[in-house]
């Protein structure tokens, strides 16, 4: 138990309002490496979201799908190696979202595991006992350079978003935005001062009626989001929808998807 605590860090006490640099953005690659919508054909579409993260410092996954071997096989065929791999950030506790990572940790284990403070304890006691470092997230704070976590956002099942920091403005990748994708970007829209400028990930809008979902895609333009990419548990209508609003903006994000932010 204490070697748990002497490895477990928190985000607890760090100011919720985020200071952002003015210059040296960093630009990044986004690659979807796990989704159950198809794309790259050579990769396995499976139920579950993954997405992983070049920056100038450091890379990283956020999620890790449902399946540790589609995860690593699909990384293996896009050439991209865990070992390179430094931080995991993991969204929620769903299987779709974390079941990939104990394969995962027996590849590389030298990672940084960034999860809500709330997950099972035998989760993150797993994760130290593989050799990696878990780190409990609660507020919005900085992972790396131009890189941050949303904290923990409220709501009937609570996750954690990535943040962004770019020279076009922020940058949102979610996991399943069960929290609400609204209420998400307007609680990052709290803690960080800046324009928004992509949204990419699962917006949990499947099986929901067009005229809510027509509500969602305003508003995005009221928040001035100016391009977007559903995937995962957005749902097929969702899709179509804000591929109609936004046109050659709309980034569609399918299994393999490979988006550069300057
Ligand atoms: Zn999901
Ligand atoms: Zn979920």
């Amino acid at each position: 138990m204490k070697l748990i605590h002497l490895f477990i860090l928190a985000t607890f006490f760090i100011t919720p309002l985020i200071a952002l640099t003015t210059d040296n953005r960093p630009s990044w690659r986004a690659v979807i490496v796990y989704d159950n919508n198809a794309g790259d054909p050579r990769l396995k579409t499976d139920w579950g979201f993954s997405c992983y993260l070049e920056g100038p410092e450091k890379t990283i996954l956020f999620d890790c799908g449902g399946r540790g071997d589609i995860l690593l096989s699909n990384l293996e065929k896009l050439g991209l190696s865990p070992q390179k791999i430094e931080v995991i950030c993991l969204s929620h506790f769903h299987q779709d979202h974390v079941g990939g990572l104990e394969d995962f940790l027996i590849k590389n284990a030298q990672v940084e595991v960034w999860l809500p403070y709330f997950f099972p304890s035998d989760f993150k006691k797993a994760i130290v006992k593989k050799g990696a470092r878990v780190i409990e997230v609660a507020k919005p704070a900085p992972i790396g350079h131009g890189l941050y976590t949303s904290g923990v956002i409220d709501g009937p099942i609570r996750e954690q978003s990535l943040v962004l920091d770019t020279r076009e403005g922020l940058v949102v990748i979610t996991g399943c935005a069960h929290p609400g994708i609204v209420h998400i970007l307007e609680e990052i829209k709290t803690s960080f001062p800046k324009k928004f400028y992509m949204v990419i990930g699962g917006f949990h809008l499947a099986g929901l009626p067009e005229i809510e979902i027509k509500k969602i895609v305003a508003e995005f333009r009221r928040l001035g989001i100016r391009k977007v990419g559903p995937t995962h548990c957005s749902g097929d209508a969702a899709r179509r929808l804000f591929s109609e609003e936004y046109g050659l903006d709309y980034i569609n994000p399918g299994l393999g998807r490979e988006v550069i932010i300057q």
